[in-house]
């Protein structure tokens, strides 16, 4: 969502007059768009901060810098202190203000904003955009689901769905500029449902139907808004890709329920077994959390169990991270660093050879891939395959946005390579041949 987000700022200021910059050195103003999910990543920004102002010294060229997203919408005031260089700083809701906000700060006043207007922001950014052969697409926003780990209700604020038909109109726009795929996005993005009840199975099957648009998919999903209906709609619609990232977090339901999360191990594998039933080659990707307060060694065992069952194409593992004003964070068992980390290794270990394993047996395949942008070497083309595998190859008269038929020849942990086969070009999901 940061990408999206980003996009949209590059798209905001353009139009106020301002062009992307060939480097750093050459910008007048920086952007940091911020992630305050982790401390690793909020304490990043501090660093960038420093690194701008210094190079600003020692050049004599100070570029104006200004703070987005979520640290700037948690951390606002402790900018200000610890960082007085800082121009500007705004919240995920409020960049639609971000030019304005530019010239407050160019007459010589910080400007702050962290209000959560969410449907304002949207309103204001309008439906007009660039497209790119996969666009990402915000349909819904915030979270009320309050896991007991995460800032994200407190930060992107409240869940907000924006309005189906406003939706519609900006996918119809990024297909006519040439996007193949679109990808729903949002914090909670299938517990999307707008004002007038259209839920999101029903959008799903709405952008399906767009003339141009051969691709779809969404992210992030909670475990427990998997309706029948959303199930249903991986067997049933043709553009949705056999692809789905479903965070469980913990194989523990002792630590699932003090994490907040309202699904269990069972009722999870429960989801993952439909899901194969109606697309039997659905590739799992998942988020875990390791060393959440209280989790001992039988618990973290629970959580190899489940990435044992599920056998994961893809997945994203974090040590747990105890971040102000959440609950977790004063809970009076906190894990050591030492084992959450060899916790972690562990997992990752599992995960990676799930990975591998995964990618491997696309060897000898022919499947489908969208091409995003070009590889490396001369002539080289880099495209998604429909499980999300990077997927590189020789264009051989291809072009980005064309989706094309590729034979798999040998496999990496994070990618594939391969040769196309011409006669099989087509459009559609899955394995050619
Ligand atoms: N809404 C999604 C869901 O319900 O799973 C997750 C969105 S969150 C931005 C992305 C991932 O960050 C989470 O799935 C979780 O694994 C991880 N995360 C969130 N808070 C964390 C924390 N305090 N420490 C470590 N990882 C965290
Ligand atoms: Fe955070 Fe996701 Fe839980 Fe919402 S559902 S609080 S975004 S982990």
């Amino acid at each position: 969502m940061n990408v999206y987000d980003a996009e949209r700022m590059e798209e905001l200021l353009g139009a106020d007059g301002m062009t992307r910059a060939e480097s750093q050195d050459d910008a007048d103003l920086v952007v940091l768009n911020t992630c305050h999910i982790r401390e690793k990543a909020a304490e990043k920004v501090y660093s960038e901060i420093g690194r701008i102002r210094k190079k600003g010294e020692k050049s004599g060229r100070k570029a104006m810098v200004a703070v987005a997203g979520c640290v700037a919408q948690a951390e606002g005031e402790e900018i200000a202190r610890r960082a007085p260089s800082v121009d500007v700083i705004v919240g995920p809701q409020a960049y639609h203000r971000l030019p304005a906000m530019t010239r407050t700060a160019a007459a010589g006043t910080r400007a702050v904003d962290t209000d959560l207007p969410t449907l304002a922001k949207f309103k204001a950014l309008g439906t007009a955009r660039r497209a790119r052969p996969s666009s990402f697409l915000t349909i819904q926003e915030g979270c009320d689901k309050f896991c007991t780990y995460c800032v994200v209700p407190y930060t992107r604020g409240a869940e907000v769905s924006r309005p189906a038909d406003i939706l519609l109109e900006e996918a119809r726009k990024l297909a006519d500029g040439g996007a193949r795929e679109i990808v729903l996005l949002g914090q909670n993005v299938n517990a999307y449902r707008d004002e007038h009840g259209v839920g999101f199975g029903d959008l799903i099957g709405r952008v399906a139907a767009i003339h141009g648009i051969e691709r779809i998919r969404y992210t992030t999903s909670h475990p427990a808004d998997m309706t029948d209906e959303l199930i249903a709609a991986h067997g049933e619609i043709q553009a949705l890709m056999p692809y789905l990232h479903l965070p469980v977090q913990s194989g523990s339901d002792r630590v699932l329920k003090a994490m907040n999360r309202s699904h269990t191990a069972e009722s999870y594998s429960d989801t993952i077994a439909a899901l194969r039933r109606v697309r039997p080659d659905i590739a799992i990707s998942g988020d875990f959390i390791v060393g959440f307060p209280g989790e001992t060694e039988a618990e973290f065992e629970e959580t190899l169990k489940i990435v044992d069952a599920t056998r994961y194409a893809q997945a994203y593992s974090f040590k747990y991270s105890p971040r102000p004003g959440t609950p977790a964070a004063t809970m009076d068992t906190q894990i050591a660093e030492l084992v959450k980390a060899e916790r972690l290794e562990r997992l990752q270990s599992a995960l990676n050879a799930q990975q591998i394993r995964f990618n491997q047996n696309s060897v000898g395949l022919c499947v489908n891939v969208l091409i995003e942008r070009p590889g490396k070497r001369e002539g080289q083309v880099v495209g998604k395959s429909p499980w999300l595998q990077s997927v590189h190859f020789d264009a051989e008269g291809a072009a980005i946005g064309d989706i094309v038929a590729v034979e798999i020849e040998s496999a990496g942990p994070n990618s594939l390579a391969g040769r196309r086969r011409m006669s099989d070009d087509r459009t559609g999901r899955g394995q050619v041949a």
